[in-house]
């Protein structure tokens, strides 16, 4: 059966199957007529109560209009129940001598049967329009003697129905009541729909207000950000990033712990970047990351997880709460490198003592960090690209020359000494021609690493400045001392064990170094001196560090 528009309703519902308007007129008597006449105007007042009040307390008029019903029908038991939608069930809104907790589950596949009941059912009616819900809840109708229910429909709606007991003289309800019954309902229901309509409003505002709160405060986080990357943005050296990273990350959220992990995809890992307030970790170590499983959904869906930390213990972090947050590949090119690293965050500290878990501001925090944080890593990525020889990992020359002319300007303005180291590997043609071009590319990086591991870092600087020859810049390093280092260099590679790359020689290296400002004051008498010196330490007989002289 379809739905009746809205202007037909009216005639639908007195359109009742028993009973005609003739014969209802008809057997009206003068009591009749008065009754009705007193249940419209009270309807009316009612009606009117509720549309002119600001915030109509569905409740309060609810129960006017159960009580006006009653003393209609002159019944001792009634309830109005409002269908909750998403709950498939009535529940009542007011009951007299019903429970007032009265909660009705609806069959879901009864659902369009009851929009189509617009008029009052005995109980007899229930059981055969509604088979499902009459056996469900018969235990609970039959106690409460419920002789009638009325279904309430707005607009194809469903908002509710009327429940009534018996009669004060326990005869049937009449037709005059079904009338009434009807008329009430139609009331009732216009009412509830409208409170569900002025509710869904404001609930709806309500929301529309969090969401525009929330935004302001995005934005503020975004202000934030970008005070943070102006001053991260200097910040070249990739260690040293994600050291000042994470304490942001741990002061924005007022975590108490917190770690930066790498992911290592083809090896389903992690390796840990930095960390603070953990136990020690080993940069090393491989950390397999399947067995957790909100850190291996962030790394998979790329999104950001809040959880509780299984165990209370997360490799070296002893943890009540985690939250993870993924920072993506800046410049991916293929699907499977989409989270590059995992900011990790554990408990909130709670004032007064206490850990928290996080919320979904620190959430969102954290993700506009992370996407910050790409692109920071990135920039030190590409600075690394442009300074760094791939091959060795030392500074390239243009960056070298670079740091030579600013170092020259600072020790001018300090009065401070400072050295230049030149070395070249000797006979390297030999090694190239003997056991091939990569062995000779191996022994290069050898070299590398052990001009690496004999220098002071983040002062020193050394660079690959051609094929075989390299240079060290060393602030603030008199002779004495660049001797001292590059004796330590030419031993350690003198008795590096190469060989398995090259057999029946040995790596030697030859030296030559320049002292600003005795040797020299510009770059150029700089370089030509430490070139000098190098020569002096080839035609010396090689495998030894020379010191240049004036006088040759
Ligand atoms: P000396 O002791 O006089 O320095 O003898 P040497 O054979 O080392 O002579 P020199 O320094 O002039 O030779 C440099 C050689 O190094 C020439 C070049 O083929 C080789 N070479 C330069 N760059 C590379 C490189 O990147 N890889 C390899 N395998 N060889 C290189
Ligand atoms: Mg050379
Ligand atoms: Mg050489």
């Amino acid at each position: 059966m379809s739905h009746m528009p809205i202007e037909n309703q009216q005639q639908h519902q007195l359109d009742f199957g028993k009973l005609t308007l003739d014969n209802f007129l008809e057997e009206f008597n003068r009591v009749e007529v008065e009754r009705l006449l007193y249940t419209l105007s009270s309807l009316y007042d009612i009606g009117e109560e509720v549309t002119s009040s600001e915030s109509p307390e569905l409740r309060i008029s609810m129960g006017n209009l159960l009580r006006m019903l009653m003393g209609t029908v002159l019944c001792t038991k009634a309830a109005v129940l409002s269908y909750a939608k998403y709950k498939y069930a009535m529940q009542s809104i007011v009951a007299k001598g019903i429970d007032a907790n009265f909660y009705l589950r609806l069959d879901p596949k009864e659902l369009s049967r009851w929009m189509e009941l617009r008029q009052p059912l005995t109980l007899a009616e229930v059981e055969s329009e509604l088979p499902a819900f009459f056996k469900a809840h018969q235990e609970s109708l039959l106690r409460y003697q419920i002789q009638m229910m009325v279904p309430m429909v707005v607009k194809d709606n469903l908002v509710g129905c009327i429940l009534l007991g018996d009669k004060l003289d326990k005869t049937t309800y009449s037709a005059t009541d079904q009338i009434l019954l009807t008329m009430i309902a139609r009331q009732v229901s216009m009412d509830i729909y409208k409170f569900s309509l002025i509710e869904e409003l404001k609930q709806t505002s309500d929301k529309l207000r969090k969401q525009k709160a929330e935004l302001v405060e995005a934005n503020l986080g975004v202000q934030k950000m970008s005070e943070i990357s102006m001053r991260f943005i200097s910040i070249l050296e990739e260690n040293k990033l994600f050291q000042s990273i994470l304490e942001e990350m741990l002061s924005s959220t007022s975590a108490t712990k917190g770690v930066i992990f790498k992911v290592d995809h083809g090896r389903d890992a992690l390796t840990m970047m930095c960390c603070k307030n953990t136990e020690p970790f080993s940069q090393r170590n491989l950390l397999p990351y399947r067995s957790y499983e909100a850190l291996a959904r962030t790394i998979e869906s790329g999104d950001p997880h809040i959880c509780m930390v299984d165990g209370g213990r997360m490799w070296q972090v002893e943890a009540k709460y985690a939250l993870f947050v993924p920072i993506h590949n800046k410049n991916r090119d293929d699907e499977s490198a989409l989270v590059s690293y995992v900011m990790a965050v554990f408990d909130k500290e709670k004032r007064g003592g206490g850990v928290l878990t996080f919320n979904e501001r620190d959430e969102a925090i954290l993700v506009s960090f992370a996407n910050y944080a790409s692109i920071l890593i990135e920039n030190v990525r590409n600075y690394e690209l442009a300074t760094k020889d791939s091959m060795t990992g030392l500074y390239v020359r243009r960056f070298f020359d670079q740091r030579l002319v600013e170092q020259i300007d600072k020790a001018n303005q300090v009065n401070k000494v400072f050295s230049l180291l030149i070395m070249d590997i000797d006979k390297f043609k030999h090694v190239n021609d003997t056991f091939g071009h990569p062995i000779g590319d191996q022994v290069i990086k050898l070299v590398a690493t052990t001009i690496q591991r004999n220098i002071r870092t983040e002062v020193d600087i050394p660079s690959r400045y051609g094929g075989e020859e390299f240079t060290i810049l060393m602030p603030e390093a008199d002779t004495e001392r660049a001797l001292m280092v590059a004796e330590r260099i030419r031993q350690a590679v003198e008795v590096t064990d190469v060989s398995h790359l090259v057999t029946g020689r040995n790596i030697t290296v030859s030296i030559g170094i320049a002292t600003f400002p005795a040797h020299g004051s510009t770059p150029k008498q700089l370089m030509e001196a430490s070139d000098v010196a190098l020569y002096r330490s080839k035609g010396g007989g090689r495998n030894r560090v020379s010191i240049y002289e004036d006088e040759v």
